[in-house]
């Protein structure tokens, strides 16, 4: 079916009041940025739905690209024709002939705007529904949760056909919930958590620290692939990879080996706080599931999480691993996150770290540190770029990755 324009209806955001404006305005954008492939597209936002006229783009490549467009509850392919009954009858005919086989049974849904037009609803809901029994004799009508609905609008400028609507990926706009750093490693549970965070409307930056030449080239490039992954949400991501070797070699050096862990993590969090500050950044998103590792009990979480009064979120933080996983994989990073290569934090991980390290040992152990000056240097070793959906950094494609795993 050579669709006109696809309806699309904004969710959640029609219930923000004053802020709707805002709202419209930000998906407006994201969506531009979404499609941005496609040069003859017309985006227009309404206040009630959103208007993409398709001027002969394929739809099907359209609605691919805007599933992932977090604000979206739903949105039905549609053809705006002539207000001409004839062509209404024949347009109505082609659209069921084309779900006849997938359903049973339907019901025609007029809505009208134009009031001067020839027939009112019930009289085009009858019209259409005894055409489309004449034509489609397998078919029953039924009024309550019928497999679909040939939704029918008359409006000023024409008729609207939709028979299909696809669910949105849901939550709010990207960047209205303002802008926050995600601990991103090169794991499971982080990049989740960024899709989570980045699903409530914010804006995430990737944090991910690095320590050549313990960990090599191919686990940066496996952190930035994972933010590629999640780049189409928003169009690009900024990707912040922070120098860590320094740190880590002199916390192995002068902290007792049980506080290890912790006294690492509490500079990867201090640091990252730092660049929040820098970057007007409002809160620091993980990967952080309650009782997972030994850096994740509540104990862990208390002798961490003191370095820092700003906000720290944890999307995934009452999930199992396996609903984790069941999200990785929805969203194509799970078999990225499981490629085997050496995370920094693994390599420096002791055989024993304290599952429940105590705060002020922590803090004593970390006075041994001239922190101030090891962060200095660390943050002036960041480098930031960004980051495309099309990119490309491991050079693989499935089978490549396939045959690693
Ligand atoms: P993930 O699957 O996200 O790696 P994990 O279960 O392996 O999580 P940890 O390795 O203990 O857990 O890390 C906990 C969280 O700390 C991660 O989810 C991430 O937010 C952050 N983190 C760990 N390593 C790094 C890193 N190298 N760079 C940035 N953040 C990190
Ligand atoms: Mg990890």
């Amino acid at each position: 079916m050579q669709y006109t324009e696809i309806t699309v209806r904004y969710g959640e955001l029609s219930t923000k009041g004053k802020n709707r404006r805002e709202f419209i305005g930000r998906l407006n954008g994201n969506v531009t940025k979404a499609l941005r492939e496609f040069p003859d597209l017309r985006i227009y936002p309404k206040r009630d739905r959103m208007h993409i006229a398709l001027n002969g783009t394929n739809s099907d490549q359209v609605m691919a690209k805007l599933r992932q467009v977090f604000g979206i509850q739903n949105f039905s392919p549609s053809i705006c024709i002539r207000k001409d009954l004839a062509t209404l009858k024949e347009t109505a005919v082609a659209m069921m002939a084309e779900l006849a086989p997938k359903i049973k049974t339907f019901k025609v849904n007029t809505r009208r705007s134009d009031h001067n037009f020839e027939l009112d609803t019930n009289q085009l809901n009858l019209l259409l529904g005894d055409l489309i029994l004449d034509h489609f004799p397998d078919l029953e009508a039924k009024m309550k949760f019928p497999d679909a609905t040939l939704r029918v609008e008359v409006r000023q400028d024409g008729i609207y056909l939709s028979s299909e609507t696809i669910l949105g990926a849901g939550g709010l706009p990207v960047g209205t919930a303002g802008k926050a750093m995600l601990m991103l490693s090169g794991g499971i549970d982080s990049p989740v958590a960024g899709y989570l965070a980045m699903k409530r409307g914010v804006e995430i930056e990737m944090v991910h620290f690095f320590s050549p030449p313990y960990t090599s080239e191919r686990a940066l490039a496996k952190a930035k692939a994972l933010t590629a992954k999640l780049a189409p949400y928003v169009g690009t991501i900024k990707f912040i990879e922070v120098p860590f070797t320094e740190i880590q070699e002199e916390v192995k050096r002068r902290v007792p080996e049980g506080y290890l862990m912790t006294v690492q993590r509490r500079f990867m969090l201090r640091l990252a706080a730092a660049l929040a500050e820098k970057r007007q950044a409002l809160a620091i998103f993980n990967g952080e599931s309650v009782g997972q590792v030994a850096s994740q009990t509540l104990e862990s979480m208390v002798a961490i999480n003191d370095v820092t009064t700003l906000p720290v979120i944890r999307p995934v933080a009452t999930m199992d691993k396996n609903e984790i996983i069941k999200i990785a994989e929805n969203i194509d990073t799970f078999d990225l996150s499981i490629l085997p290569f050496e995370d920094c934090c693994t390599i420096f991980a002791p055989p024993r770290p304290k599952t429940k390290p105590r705060l002020d040992k922590a803090r004593f152990y970390e006075a041994q540190l001239d922190g101030e000056a090891l962060m200095a240097r660390a943050l002036a070793g960041v480098k930031i770029t960004e980051v495309h959906s099309a990119d490309d950094f491991l050079n693989t494609d499935e089978s490549t990755i396939q045959s690693v795993l």
